[in-house]
């Protein structure tokens, strides 16, 4: 009998607990991902002392400092790397930092090994890379980590804010599958159901806990709601389980009002509350509305420093940042005025 079944690529190893970072080196020799240990470390500002503390247990890693997430940056550390010869490429830092270490990585055909040092999003363990390039930002498809190192303690030393924000990212997910299987239903675009399951069930998972950021517990199923995103994105080749409306509402805050933009999960969880009020399903925007103002997240547009007609205008933008990506807000083509009484109706019901 054929085996009929998907093989898929996930990490090597998931590591997720207090002290992680420390333990590096047995990880990377464990996992025959570098028994020597090595590797090149790229590394944001703000790890100097973590990468300080790795140097000795890793004598034979070189370290390469990583400045702007931008596509030249990349090149640059890839050219840096490419002149000599290592086992894998361990990105340590946040967001920034780890895209652009996996695009690196992925120009040289080498491993990564993502060492994320915040929550604030769901790119730690996902298959994308998002760069600036000449002004614009753009998500680039890459191979996704291999290992994936989340240290509580790192985690603990940033802004209370970068881990709140991961919750936004991830509750979107559950507005981004809407969008999917309105599209499903719609455009009869095909879905794919193992996706689906992993991205909703990790939404789930941290909307329905009662502690909040400040239990380790609730850091990891955060963390591992994270992780299941990115995996969710690599098994199906796409981004759709974990990106819709709320996506694109948010890189159209980023393109019209980059000086107001405020994080990216923050912005999605704001943008998959309003999706949910565009699609008139009341329960599902209480219940949004109800996890993102008890992690003290933004639910206004006043919140992220928006008036209500520069939200308008950026949900007016939204559906020109992912073009052929077919959401709630395709599928309603809103007139602007249309827009603004969506925009002023959502902000009125919050007060009721
Ligand atoms: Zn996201």
């Amino acid at each position: 009998m054929p085996l009929l079944a998907r093989m898929v690529a996930t990490p090597l190893v998931i590591d997720v607990r207090r002290g992680a970072t420390k333990d590096l080196p047995e990880i990377l020799a464990d996992q025959r991902i570098s028994a020597r240990g090595r590797v090149a470390i790229a590394y944001g500002s703000s790890c100097d002392d973590v990468v300080e503390g790795l140097r000795e247990r890793l004598p034979v890693a070189d370290c390469f400092r990583v400045d702007a997430a931008t596509v030249d940056g990349a090149m640059e550390l890839a050219e840096a790397i490419k002149r000599s010869s290592y086992d894998a490429v361990v990105g340590i830092g946040g967001g920034r930092v780890l895209d652009t270490t996996k695009y690196a990585a992925a120009r040289l055909g080498l491993p990564m090994v993502a060492v994320a040092t915040n929550l604030a999003h769901d790119g730690i363990a996902s298959p994308v890379s998002i760069l600036d390039q000449a002004g614009h930002r753009g998500s680039y498809g890459v191979p996704p980590p291999i290992g994936v190192v989340i240290d509580l303690d790192q985690v603990r030393r940033g802004p209370v804010r970068f881990v709140r924000a991961g919750l936004g990212d991830a509750v979107s997910n559950l507005s981004a599958i809407a969008d999917w299987e309105l599209s499903r239903d719609v455009t009869g675009e095909p879905i794919d159901g193992l996706a689906v399951a992993l991205a909703r069930t990790a939404a789930e998972a941290v909307l329905n806990r009662q502690d909040d950021v400040a239990s380790d517990e609730f850091l990891v199923a955060l963390a591992e709601a994270l992780v299941l995103s990115g995996i969710a994105m690599a098994v199906s080749g796409t981004s759709r389980s974990c990106s819709g409306a709320c996506h694109e509402i948010s890189h159209a805050i980023d393109a019209l009002f980059p000086d107001k933009a405020a994080s990216h999960g923050e912005q999605v969880g704001l943008g998959a509350a309003f999706a949910y009020h565009l699609r008139q399903d009341h329960e599902r925007t209480d219940q949004i509305i109800t996890f993102l103002r008890r992690h003290g997240l933004p639910v206004r547009p006043a919140d992220i420093g928006l008036e209500l007609d520069e939200f308008a205008a950026a949900v007016d933008f939204a559906p020109q940042t992912r073009p052929g990506r077919f959401t709630i807000l395709e599928h309603l083509d809103l007139t602007p005025e249309q827009v603004r009484e969506q925009v002023h109706g959502y902000v009125a019901a919050l007060d009721r």
